[in-house]
């Protein structure tokens, strides 16, 4: 299978061949600030399988500490993808054009959530990380 995403003005597309997994969701105040929302969305690739389709000369990227970093575009400013040391990682689901038919999204760090924030009912949620996951690479 394989799954498209783009950014807001649509001059920069990607393509994932293969599954995404351990998709989460961070309500930490790191992630609500790195990706100006609530919280993350954001699930793991293999980097073999994601390739640019176009506007791959528009990305601009900020790499934080431990050398995670966040590619976004240069004209819109859509938060497309995560690497570490400079290899893709992950997607952000809000830049997926289809269904990615994942499986479930895992909350986490919630019990750091912004006070303005209501968590739905009905989703998995863990107050804090899941380091079981964070730590697969
Ligand atoms: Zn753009
Ligand atoms: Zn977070």
């Amino acid at each position: 299978m394989s799954i498209t995403g783009e950014c807001f003005c649509g001059a920069i597309e990607y393509e994932v061949t293969g599954s995404l997994r351990d998709p989460l969701s961070c309500h930490c105040s790191r992630c609500r600030k790195a990706f100006s929302s609530q919280s993350s969305n954001y699930a793991r690739v293999e980097s073999a399988n994601f390739r640019w389709v176009s506007g791959k000369e528009l990305l601009t990227s900020y790499v934080g500490k431990h050398g995670f970093g966040l590619l976004f575009c240069s004209v819109c400013g859509s938060t497309l993808a995560g690497t570490l040391d400079k290899a893709i990682h992950g997607v952000t689901l809000g830049c997926l054009n289809e269904d990615p038919s994942m499986e479930e999204i895992h909350h986490i760090f919630v019990a750091s959530k912004a006070d303005w924030e209501v968590v739905p009912d009905g989703v998995t949620q863990f107050p804090e990380g899941r380091r079981d996951i964070e730590r697969r690479s």
